[in-house]
């Protein structure tokens, strides 16, 4: 691991209850691993049914609602934001589901549930191509298989049929 500011290579310091973080001996400086937040939303109405998206003319699968967090902004404000964004409903409910790490892009991935007692749905044509409603029981399959879309669809699924 290099110095982001002057290319030295990092040493290790000892921070109590931290362990070794490293550390550049010319800027004096801590480098905390940085992780890039963003966040994925399973979107449903009051009839029990999830809103799906195409994005990137992949008319092929559907994915969930998703962005990154910008600085200041908790990651509920960003779910709700995005949602607003994307398919312009505003939410009245947002439940943390589960999270993963992509390794290859330091991304840590968190997933909520949010809900909406709006049922028009007004996009933004910049970033999405269709957004529809679907009944829970037909959104299996839409989703590229073993995406983190459809693994976090899986899971909310499971947990409304049991
Ligand atoms: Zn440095």
């Amino acid at each position: 691991m290099y110095c982001k500011d002057c290319g030295k290579e990092l040493d290790f310091k000892n921070i109590n209850n931290e362990g070794d973080i490293p550390y550049c001996a010319v800027c004096d400086k801590l480098h905390f691993p940085k992780v890039n937040l963003a966040m994925i939303a399973i979107l449903s109405n009051q009839k029990n049914q999830v809103c799906l998206i195409n994005q990137n003319n992949n008319f092929k699968y559907k994915v969930l609602i998703a962005g990154f967090i910008k600085p200041g902004e908790t990651l509920e404000e960003c779910v709700k934001r995005e949602i607003k964004e994307e398919v312009g409903v505003d939410i009245i409910k947002c439940d943390y589901l589960n999270s993963h790490f992509y390794d290859s892009s330091d991304v840590l991935m968190v997933g909520f549930h949010a809900e909406t007692n709006q049922l028009n749905l007004v996009i933004d044509e910049n970033e999405v191509d269709k957004a529809s409603w679907y009944d829970i029981d037909d959104v299996i399959g839409r989703m590229r298989e073993g995406s983190i879309a459809d693994l976090l669809y899986k899971q909310y699924y499971k947990s409304k049929r049991t």
